[in-house]
């Protein structure tokens, strides 16, 4: 194993959606051998009215939390898996990812929404914040809509990556990781870059192509250089620069291409350094079909 994962945190709020990060952490874990922490946190806060008996209230909802986590049902892959359940009270993002921090985790694994989300947004609040504030990755699992198509079982966790780049640091760092989790998985690992053709200034179509085309011959160099030998075997087919809009355009490859992963970086080459999350990488896990692994930079 080239990834080592020895703790994995997923936090639920008994959704449908926190059920399949649950199943997803429990699948990884035992792959990997690593421990599991189910995390609720219970925000008596929200009904802090004036007036509201406020503590007994609090020990109330920490009761009932307790028991629901007691009461969940499990994926078959839990069994023999060392897993902790956590009620923990406070501000859900802000206490899932001091969790993270205070037993040193390697990944958090979390859904895009759950109970709270309007259906309108593609990623609901607290994934939006963790995502922003971790400092461990993050792994974003999407729902499996309805009855899982491939009755076989996965003996691996993944079969296709992508990884997008933009030769940032950050995004080399994923790609230790993308091709780490491509050799433990035995899986298929394809490069993509994304000229952001918006940033091109000339206007002038022939100068628009000779540039494109040149931005594109050095992408496919640079993205050879990072690779290991025996993963650019197929390289004419595994790798590849498309032009557009780079978030959008890394779920649609990721799309069809029947990626499951995308390993990508929290930052890139182009953003403030004090976002907490680049603008890229926050779309791809909006649009992305597929789960999304968010490796962080230094
Ligand atoms: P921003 O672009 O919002 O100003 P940023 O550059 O720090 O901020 P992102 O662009 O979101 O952050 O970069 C995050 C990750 O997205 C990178 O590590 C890389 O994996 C991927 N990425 C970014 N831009 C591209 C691109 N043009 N083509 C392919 N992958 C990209
Ligand atoms: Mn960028």
């Amino acid at each position: 194993m080239q990834s080592k994962f020895s703790r994995i945190v997923v936090p639920t709020d008994f959704s449908d959606t926190a059920d399949s990060a649950i199943s997803a952490a429990c699948d990884l874990a035992t792959y990997y051998r690593a421990q599991v922490d189910i995390v609720n946190v219970v925000d008596a806060m929200v009904y802090a009215y004036a007036g509201y008996p406020f503590a007994s209230l609090s020990a109330e909802l920490t009761t009932g939390a307790e028991e629901a986590l007691r009461k969940l049902k499990l994926p078959a892959s839990a069994k023999g898996l060392t897993l902790n359940r956590f009620v923990l009270s406070g501000t859900p993002a802000a206490e899932i990812n001091a969790h993270a921090e205070r037993h040193k985790a390697d990944l958090i694994v979390m859904g895009t929404r759950g109970h709270g989300a309007v259906a309108r947004f593609f990623l609901g609040s607290v994934a939006d914040k963790v995502l922003h504030s971790a400092s461990s990755p993050v792994l974003i699992t999407k729902a499996s809509k309805g009855k899982v198509k491939h009755p076989k079982k996965k003996t691996k966790p993944f079969t296709r990556i992508l990884f997008p780049t933009d030769f940032s640091e950050t995004a080399n760092r994923a790609l230790a990781r993308a091709v780490a989790l491509t050799e433990d998985s035995d899986a298929e690992l394809f490069v993509l870059h994304v000229v952001d053709d918006t940033l091109i200034s000339t206007h002038v179509p022939k100068e628009r192509e000779l540039i494109l085309k040149e931005l594109r011959r050095a992408a496919l160099d640079e993205m050879k250089k990072g690779l290991p030998a025996h993963l650019l075997q197929h390289f004419e087919t595994t790798g590849a620069v498309k032009r557009g809009e780079p978030g959008k355009a890394i779920a649609a490859y990721a799309e069809t291409h029947a990626c499951d992963l995308i390993v990508m970086g929290s930052h890139g080459r182009t953003g403030v350094k004090r976002a907490l999350l680049g603008s890229v990488a926050d779309k791809v896990v909006r649009l992305a079909k597929c789960a999304v692994f968010i490796e962080r930079g230094k």
